[in-house]
């Protein structure tokens, strides 16, 4: 027996690594350290010290160096670490990988973190008052001209302006200065509704012990200044509170937000932040200096040495669960870290998932409501309409038409959600059946007229637009279906003193871009907004006064069982955009299905009451949340591979008595070119799936037929 450090490193095995002791020094767990890997060298945390391998002493390599006086993830995260790898069955080396940002994974000394701050040396006030540069330097002088700003406040104001700050530098005109940390807060909050008061109340009580709850308040009822409100008593405490939101697109109003009011260190994470910055962030969360993180799925790993909340946003939102390499769920990892934190979890939504509904009922949360919206905003009134029998222009039928005339007269605005780009999902011929379909994933390619281009949306293939019909030569070729580009084309012409705005992946591919276009909104001019599911959430229009929803039929069709759950949360999501302010907002569903009884109940009773019927269903016929699912998926080249190495897979399983169902083929059988295949695994038992499954994730690796495909699990998939 050899006594070794055990090693998480960034590889996709579900492996840790032994190695001998460094020669000088020591590390605790949760220390980086750098060991030779392969051929090289590689950044790896220490998990464990003084174990005993299996491994000889001859044969185990030693560690290099330790790079870290002390721990860089506290003992708090590496437990939940080593937890949540083994609940997702994920490769440990990933887990730690997701923790740390990608700068910190590097053989490099740490970045500063001091808040950065610059100001004018005399040098550069006479630079600007002389108006001796120009440009980007000058702008940057000119907002320098009141006083030293701030890193962040910089960011904001002149994204551009690290360029000229180094060249300003170098020539001497500004410097790093200090600067207070603290600013007064400017903001005022509102006088809290009774329901706003009693949720903050009943969450203070349990400030300093777990317990999750549900924060349950339709779109505009004032979660967030909940939130608000509890942080501020977090940090009169001298804590830190995470704040978790679905997605970017949000993050900057909330920041506004909660810089004005809380006048304290706000720290943003998320994806499209530069490594750098990243690395600074995370660690000034990890020092304390933070006090207020906000970030999407990614930062709920940011360190929490003095937490005293965690909050997560429109918690039903599925972009929290990652779907790629490490495949946890950011909302359940905050439930996770809030328990071994020993803090309250706020999960907060208009439309809960049925998973947080149904830990309601079991006991586990406990659940608060927001059912008024505050002041005089009054719930829209959501319509049905029935596009039978109807004459529609471009999908569009004279019943939302009219509505849409109406609003424009009134000087309102206009949104007409479809959650579908490009000008229209299939080109059909006329004359054979013929249509345009992806070679790489046999399904139909969309239409992009603007760009005269088909574009398959599943694996990105773009290709021209056929003059004739390759199958039979006819020239009849007929877009069939809307998308919004199509739509937007549609209105404009029936609405031509109107301006037209499509908002969607491929009108904002700039991040800015869907500023602007909201910034024009918010002037509140009368206009129409066609766009898909970007617009649903969070943005405030308070002269949009009409919502009319097309094209939700798909979703009454959908093979996915969460299909249902998703059509309720987005319609009332977007219906949520209608009459945020002191108007009446007004909602139009259009279907061919008017009878169906999900609509029916939803406008009926609203989403608590579909929730509700869902979750029967999913108890009656035995899916999430009451019985849990893994998904093994496997793709290749050849068919044959990913059917060899899914039966393999199954055999290993035969014996345990978990439900399997499959091999079969995967819902996109062919997708890039690749066929995919997937096996299913259910259980009752939370208990029983894992005991089976962590053995067996470990021999899968091993399997001969492993080789030649591409395979990962997925533990409570949101997609199959
Ligand atoms: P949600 O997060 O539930 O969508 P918000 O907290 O963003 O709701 O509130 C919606 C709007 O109502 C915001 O403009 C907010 O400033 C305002 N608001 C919230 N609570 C109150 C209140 N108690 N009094 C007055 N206005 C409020
Ligand atoms: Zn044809
Ligand atoms: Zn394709």
């Amino acid at each position: 027996m050899t006594v070794a450090y055990r090693v998480a490193l960034p590889v996709p095995l579900p492996t840790l690594f032994d190695y001998l002791p460094p020669a000088e020094g020591s590390a605790a767990p949760g220390s980086r350290v750098l060991v030779p890997f392969g051929r090289g060298k590689a950044v790896g945390i220490v998990v464990e010290t003084g174990v005993e391998s299996s491994v000889g002493a001859n044969k185990l390599k030693r560690v290099a160096r330790v790079m870290d006086d002390g721990p860089l993830l506290d003992a708090e995260l590496m437990a939940t670490l080593a937890w949540a790898a083994d609940y997702w069955l994920g490769a440990p080396g990933e887990a730690y990988a997701n923790a740390l940002p990608l700068a910190l994974r590097e053989d490099k000394p740490l970045p500063d973190t001091r808040d950065e701050a610059w100001g004018l040396t005399p040098a550069g006030q006479s630079a600007l008052d002389a108006r001796s540069r120009k440009g980007g330097s000058l702008r940057l002088l000119e907002a320098l001209a009141a006083g030293p700003l701030g890193a962040n406040e910089l960011h904001d104001r002149l994204p551009e302006w690290r360029d000229a700050g180094r060249r300003l530098a170098s020539a001497g005109l500004i410097e790093r200065v200090a600067l207070e940390a603290m600013r007064a807060p400017a903001g005022q909050p509102p006088a809290l509704s009774e329901e706003q008061v009693h949720a903050v109340e009943e969450i203070s009580k349990s400030l300093g012990a777990y317990q999750p709850f549900l924060l349950d308040g339709v779109t505009g009822s004032g979660k967030t200044e909940v939130y608000l409100a509890l942080i501020e008593r977090v940090l009169a405490q001298g804590k830190q509170a995470l704040l978790l939101v679905p997605e970017i697109g949000l993050a900057p109003q909330t920041v506004r937000r909660l810089r004005d009011r809380l006048g304290v260190a706000v720290e943003v994470l998320h994806s499209n932040l530069a490594e750098g910055e990243r690395a600074r962030a995370w660690l000034r969360a990890r020092n304390g200096e933070a006090r207020v993180v906000l970030g999407t799925r990614s930062a709920v790993f940011t360190p929490l040495p003095h937490a005293g909340i965690v909050i997560v946003d429109e918690e039903h939102d599925s972009a929290y669960k990652q779907q790629e390499g490490f495949r946890y769920h950011a909302r359940d990892l905050a439930l996770l870290r809030a328990r071994r934190l020993g803090v309250p979890v706020l999960l907060g939504s208009a439309t809960p998932s049925l998973e947080s509904l149904a830990n309601v009922d079991a006991g586990r949360y406990r659940s608060l409501h927001l059912r008024a919206r505050p002041g005089s905003i009054r719930a829209p009134m959501v319509q049905i309409v029935d596009m039978r029998m109807q004459r529609l222009d471009h999908g569009l039928s004279p019943a939302l038409l009219g509505a849409v005339a109406d609003t424009i007269a009134r000087g309102e605005q206009v949104l007409v959600f479809r959650n579908r780009r490009g000008y229209a999902p299939v080109l059909l011929c006329h004359q054979c059946g013929w249509h345009a379909e992806c070679p790489r994933c046999e399904h139909p390619m969309t239409l992009h007229a603007g760009r005269r281009q088909l574009i398959c949306h599943h694996c990105d293939l773009h290709a021209r637009v056929p003059e004739a019909c390759p199958a039979c030569g006819a020239t009849d070729l007929k877009p069939q279906g809307q998308g919004t580009e199509r739509l937007e084309e549609a209105l404009t012409a029936r609405f031509p003193d109107v301006p037209v705005l499509r908002i969607d992946r491929e009108t904002t591919r700039r991040r800015d871009a869907f500023e602007e276009l909201l910034g024009q909104l918010h002037e509140g001019a009368p206009a129409i907004l066609v766009g898909t599911q970007m617009l649903a959430k969070g943005h405030d229009l308070p002269n949009l006064t009409l919502v009319a929803i097309v094209g939700v039929d798909e979703g009454l069709h959908s093979v996915d069982f969460r299909a249902s759950e998703r059509l309720a949360q987005l319609v009332v999501q977007v219906a949520g955009r209608a009459g945020r302010a002191s108007k009446p907002g007004r909602v139009l569903l259009q279907t061919h299905h008017p009878e169906h009884p999900l609509l029916r109940q939803l406008l009926a009773q609203g989403y608590g009451a579909a929730a509700r019927e869902l979750l029967i269903e999913r108890r009656s016929v035995q899916l999430p949340p009451y019985h849990h699912q893994v998904l093994l998926r496997a793709d290749s080249h050849q068919r044959e591979f990913v059917d060899a190495f899914l039966q393999e897979a199954q055999a290993a399983l035969a014996h345990t008595g978990l439900t399997l169902l499959g091999p079969m083929p995967a819902p996109m059988p062919l997708r890039a070119g690749r066929h995919r295949g997937q096996l299913l695994i259910e259980s009752d038992s939370r208990a029983a799936l894992h005991a089976s499954l962590l053995p067996w994730q470990r021999s899968l690796a091993s399997m001969p037929s492993a080789r030649r495909v591409r395979w990962s699990l997925d533990v409570d998939p949101v997609d199959l």
